[in-house]
């Protein structure tokens, strides 16, 4: 989780003040986060007692800060806690709404969201999606894209389509660990396949950083950062495919089920304006700024074209 916000140093400029519009989205946000409060009677609301409770609170400048974490994993994909664990342990750190993006998967959605209820928090049901961006539309081919959707508090409209893409993702995953176990063998780093099952848990889809754990745990690297740059990663000898759908397909799904879609971690992209491009032709909503792993360093040129 990059839940720790850090302002850019401000090289002698002064940061651009929040237009009329921006201001009055945030306090739209503001008061969608914090739930509106039992109304309290007071001689001070005496003068706002026409207003709803919510917006009288506002009145009184009680909007307060919202710490939002608008990417996170659970064990239902490569996170180490329970949907319920990583709702308390955001409590914890003051996150009042968390947006939980398993990677294709929205399974511990409604288990994070009854655990939400206990500490006033909101969740935004969400997901990160598995595409591939390939200008040919070539299957097989291409850059693994990752692009997050956001759903309303009522999930994705049109579950059923949303849910075959994601299932059909998910088998693929099972396919592309297996050859990516066949890789590391003729590469003379045998890991077992149990071995990688026992690390993604029980009906859990494979992915990276399982295969990554279980080639620490066997002794053949010393950290999952070393498993990628030696095996894993895009370019990496052990590398696989599975079947993503094109990021196209992915952007046009997010939004005929009533979501926002996000460019994940574009720091991690070989060929970012061309990825960026054609996602915002394909009607690309938002673009991931930072994480506890990275960040855009400055605007990407391509947003202004
Ligand atoms: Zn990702």
């Amino acid at each position: 989780m990059g839940s720790k916000k850090r302002a850019k140093p401000s090289r002698g400029k002064k940061r651009a003040r929040p237009c009329a519009d921006q201001a009055l989205a945030l306090e739209y946000v503001r008061a969608w986060a914090h739930p509106a409060p039992p109304p309290e009677p007071s001689t001070a609301d005496a003068g706002n007692s026409f207003l709803p409770p919510q917006a009288a609170r506002m009145a009184r400048g009680g909007g307060g800060n919202v710490l939002f974490e608008l990417h996170s994993h659970s064990k239902h994909s490569d996170g180490f806690l329970s949907p319920s664990a990583l709702v308390e342990r955001a409590h914890r750190n003051g996150v009042k709404v968390l947006a939980l993006t398993d990677h294709d998967t929205m399974a511990g959605i409604p288990e994070a969201m009854s655990a939400a209820r206990k500490f006033g928090m909101r969740i935004i049901p969400g997901v990160e999606i598995s595409a591939v961006h390939s200008p040919r539309q070539i299957p097989g081919s291409g850059e693994p894209v990752h692009i997050l959707a956001y759903y309303g508090m009522c999930g994705p409209s049109r579950f059923d389509e949303l849910d075959s893409m994601l299932l059909n993702i998910r088998d693929g995953r099972f396919l592309r660990a297996k050859n990516m176990l066949a890789k590391l063998n003729t590469l003379k780093v045998p890991i077992k396949w149990e071995h990688v099952m026992k690390i993604a848990g029980e009906g859990v889809a494979p992915g990276r950083p399982h295969i990554a754990r279980a080639l620490v745990e066997a002794g053949y690297v010393d950290n999952v950062r070393e498993a990628f740059n030696k095996y894993l990663g895009n370019d990496g000898p052990a590398y696989a495919t599975g079947s993503e759908p094109f990021i196209e397909t992915v952007v046009q799904m997010i939004s005929r089920t009533g979501g926002i879609s996000a460019l994940a971690h574009p720091w991690s992209l070989k060929n970012p304006d061309a990825v960026i491009r054609s996602l915002k032709s394909a009607g690309l909503d938002a673009m991931e700024v930072y994480r506890s792993d990275g960040k855009v360093d400055g605007t990407p040129l391509v947003l202004h074209k």
